[in-house]
């Protein structure tokens, strides 16, 4: 075992991953925790610490003993280079909170942040699905929709650090305000939530009890045939693939990963998706040369071999 350490954390609105990595790439401790409430980032940060001590301890480092640096990805707007998070909706956090300076004078080690989409296509492309593509787009559709642009072999994050939001290009059907404060975006249409918010102006609350009416049971109603469910599914996968579509013209990619929990282990879904992209691309990019659209392979640790390949600096800037 080499010396250097480097911790991962994933920090999602109901649980925190943490894994104990060393540079040769083995996973020395993982472990998760319920997301305390309310997600305050001193009470979060304590949780990472906790988990690091409980870490050090199972290993038999002295608990004194320091990662070598601590990367940390959080779906949320964030400046990576300054350290800030903006916004994280799933954390309900509304003001900017200085993550880095904060979580790094608790911990007394350096601290790297990243958005969780930017970090999974780069552990897809890295160790994953999309592995030794140079022009790769993430995208992961579970309650909202995410995405990442990994461009000519970088990851592209846009001026602010706020680039790949996918799940907000639009209009995509009428009449539904979006978290973002936009209009009828990808994710209000195609998300889990979408999905829902569709299966609940079709089923009265007297026919379907509000709490079961959700992606998974619209996705079984419609593979036992339900044509109104068949229709939702239908639906949300034409307007996926043609956000998707729009895409592709403009990025041209060679790999396309589809991820999330409503998406990425229904292979019969990513398949309808990607005949919709195939059919309303531009020939050129889906047909002379080859684009791949495959499931992630990394879920749900995609996020943490991303921040694994930032830490270790292999990340080209
Ligand atoms: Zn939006």
């Amino acid at each position: 075992m080499k010396e250097d350490l480097y911790c991962v954390v994933d920090i999602g609105g109901t649980k925190i991953l943490l894994l104990l990595m060393d540079d040769a790439g083995n996973i020395l401790f993982r472990e998760k925790r319920a997301t305390p409430k309310p997600e305050e980032p001193d009470a979060i940060i304590g949780v990472i610490s906790e988990l690091l001590t409980e870490a050090n301890m199972k290993n038999g480092y002295r608990p004194e003993k320091k990662p070598k640096a601590i990367g940390v990805c959080i779906a949320g707007f964030l400046d990576q280079q300054k350290g800030l998070v903006y916004q994280s909706p799933n954390l309900h956090w509304n003001e900017t909170v200085p993550f880095v300076q904060i979580m790094s004078e608790q911990l007394n080690c350096p601290v790297f942040i990243e958005n969780d989409a930017n970090a999974a296509v780069v552990g897809e492309v890295f160790y994953g699905a999309a592995r030794g593509h140079n022009n790769a787009i993430y995208v992961t559709i579970s309650t909202g929709i995410g995405g990442g642009l990994f461009l000519d072999g970088r990851l592209y994050r846009g001026h602010s650090g706020f680039a790949g939001e996918i799940g907000h290009i639009k209009p995509f059907g009428k009449g539904r305000t979006c978290n973002c404060g936009g209009h009828d975006c990808l994710e209000r249409w195609a998300s889990g939530t979408g999905i829902e918010l569709s299966a609940k102006t079709i089923w009265p609350e007297d026919k379907v009890s509000p709490a079961r009416l959700d992606a998974r049971w619209v996705f079984e109603e419609a593979d036992k045939g339900n044509t109104l469910a068949k229709n939702i599914v239908d639906q949300t996968m034409e307007i996926t693939g043609m956000g998707l579509a729009n895409l592709v013209n403009l990025f041209n990619p060679s790999c396309i990963v589809i991820g999330g929990g409503v998406a990425g282990n229904r292979n019969n879904y990513v398949n309808g998706i990607a005949e919709v992209i195939k059919k309303e691309a531009i020939r050129p990019s889906v047909e002379i040369t080859p684009l791949e659209i495959v499931p992630a392979q990394l879920e749900p640790d995609a996020g943490l071999w991303g921040m694994y390949v930032i830490l270790t600096g292999r990340l080209e800037e």
